[in-house]
């Protein structure tokens, strides 16, 4: 077999998206072309690439309105007129595509997280924008003490961080509305990369995670 670079590679992949969307289905892309997109979910993910949204959820064009950043975060609401780039694709999906349902993913060994505590720890060069990026978390690590392994340190605050962000999509005024008359939830899924399991948290004053894949365990 040939070595391929990653462009060749990509194209490949395109060619296949190809095939499979515009000859053998395109009923199923077609409506998104002619009628516009009208997706029920929004995520906000990890830039992380092993955490792809559409792969891990196996989902198909026009399903899901994606914003992805370093660990996952959702900063407070904060209209002072400068450009947003989280919060006006949360508007866009909202209040524009009115989706249904919100997920926050995170996931087990996130680089970001484990910045933030390294940070915290006084173990991470400054970064010009890596470093405030991040520190919209730092509530996340405020129990992380000096001499504490970072590694073990950061499951907790990825699970901390996840639920900080809930809280953060509840200071936007347009979010807390929708969730009252029923048109939007909210929820944070953490997926183990290691073990393959998928865990939930719902937002709230006790807001606790417990495995939804496989189904049983807390
Ligand atoms: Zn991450």
């Amino acid at each position: 077999m040939v070595a391929r670079g990653p462009i060749e590679r990509l194209l490949a992949g395109f060619k296949s998206f190809h095939a499979a969307y515009y000859e053998q289905r395109p009923e199923r892309i077609q409506p998104l072309v002619e009628r516009g997109q009208a997706p029920e979910v929004l995520v906000i993910a990890c830039s992380d690439s092993r955490i792809d949204p559409a792969i891990l959820m196996n989902s198909e064009p026009g399903e899901l309105f994606v914003v992805r950043n370093v660990a996952n975060l959702v900063p407070p609401y904060n209209p002072d007129g400068s450009a947003r780039g989280v919060s006006s694709a949360m508007e866009m999906a909202i209040r524009e595509l009115k989706v249904r349902h919100v997920i926050v993913l995170g996931h087990s060994g996130c680089g970001g997280i484990r910045t933030l505590v390294e940070t915290a720890l006084g173990r991470a060069p400054e970064r010009e924008f890596l470093t405030p990026w991040v520190r919209i978390a730092a509530e996340a690590c405020a129990h992380v003490v000096r001499g504490d392994d970072a590694a073990a340190a950061a499951h907790e605050v990825e699970h901390r961080a996840l639920l900080l962000s809930l809280r953060n999509l509840r200071t936007f005024p347009w979010i807390v509305e929708a969730e009252r008359s029923g048109e939007l939830d909210l929820r944070g899924w953490w997926f183990d990369l290691g073990g393959g399991a998928l865990w939930e948290a719902r937002p709230g004053a006790d807001a606790t995670f417990r495995r939804i894949w496989p189904a049983g365990g807390d």
